[in-house]
């Protein structure tokens, strides 16, 4: 699968949104990136689990695992593209923890999967986490990229599609300074006058 279709996707489907946006982190930004947008429509999430399936198809991977939420989705599709077992990890006390009774087979094949790679914190936990039960953590996968491919898991890692989504501080935000309104993705509420 092509980055610019993966980004098509993302974009009918409102995944991917442009306009004027402040993210969670008070930051402005021209872009808004919601996977769970496209991965409600199942046969989206089906292609993009055999797409990123297709990167691992000779490795024997026995097991996918995938932080939650956000991985959750995504994951089970990849596992089942790859016919092999799927598992998450969950914040407990603040550790990214195996819960659920799931464990895993002594030096068993796996593969980590997240939607969205940023930093790559969150895919880093969950392959420390699974080592520690004993897997054999091969690799990592990701739908976006947003890290421009400077995110280190340890592994090797793959994304179906790298893209920028730049921020910026209010004070810094052209959009404000020509006076549009930005909006909180998610709230439809307009956060600034002007409407
Ligand atoms: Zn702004």
């Amino acid at each position: 699968m092509r980055t610019e279709e993966v980004i098509e996707k993302f974009r009918a489907t409102g995944a991917l949104l442009e306009g004027h946006f402040v993210l969670t982190s008070g930051l402005h930004s021209t872009n808004y990136l919601q996977c769970a947008l496209v991965l409600q429509h199942a046969s989206e999430a089906e292609g993009f689990g055999r797409a990123i399936a297709e990167h691992f198809k000779t490795d024997g991977i026995r097991l996918v695992a995938a932080p939650a939420i956000g991985g959750i989705v995504i994951g089970h599709e990849v596992a089942r593209a790859l016919g092999a077992r799927f598992i998450w990890t969950e914040r407990e006390d603040g550790k990214m923890s195996l819960r659920r009774g799931f464990s895993v087979v002594p030096g068993e094949k796996t593969l980590v999967v997240e939607d969205v790679v940023t930093t790559g914190g969150s895919t880093l936990e969950t392959v420390n986490s699974l080592r520690a039960a004993g897997a054999n953590v091969i690799a990592a996968a990701s739908i976006i990229d947003r890290s421009l491919g400077k995110a280190d898991v340890g592994v090797r890692r793959i994304a179906l599609a790298t893209l920028e989504v730049p921020s910026v501080d209010p004070s810094a935000c052209d959009a404000c300074k020509r006076g549009e309104p930005a909006t909180k993705p998610g709230s439809r509420k307009r956060l600034v006058s002007g409407q």
